[in-house]
């Protein structure tokens, strides 16, 4: 039996991190996450480099991009 799952959550305990604001309001399935890929530390800015996990990361930055994607004007190729 593991304890390292464990280890990491005690490590980033709730009182040094927050949800991320920009992914909860644009990740549909930001409640399927796992707990600590949702989190971003507490006196950082909601950006991706702030995400206390890689996955939380990946995440956030692809959210970014499909923003960046959705917002840029569409050119007949
Ligand atoms: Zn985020």
């Amino acid at each position: 039996m593991e304890h390292i799952d464990h280890a990491v959550v005690r490590r980033f305990d709730t009182r040094s991190s927050r949800p991320c604001e920009f992914c909860r309001e644009l990740d549909p399935h930001f409640g399927q996450r796992r707990p600590l890929d949702q989190m971003v530390a507490s006196n950082r800015r909601a950006a991706a480099s702030s995400h206390l996990t890689e996955d939380g990361y990946v995440r956030h930055r692809m959210l970014e991009l499909r923003r960046i994607a959705a917002r840029a004007p569409l050119t007949a190729a």
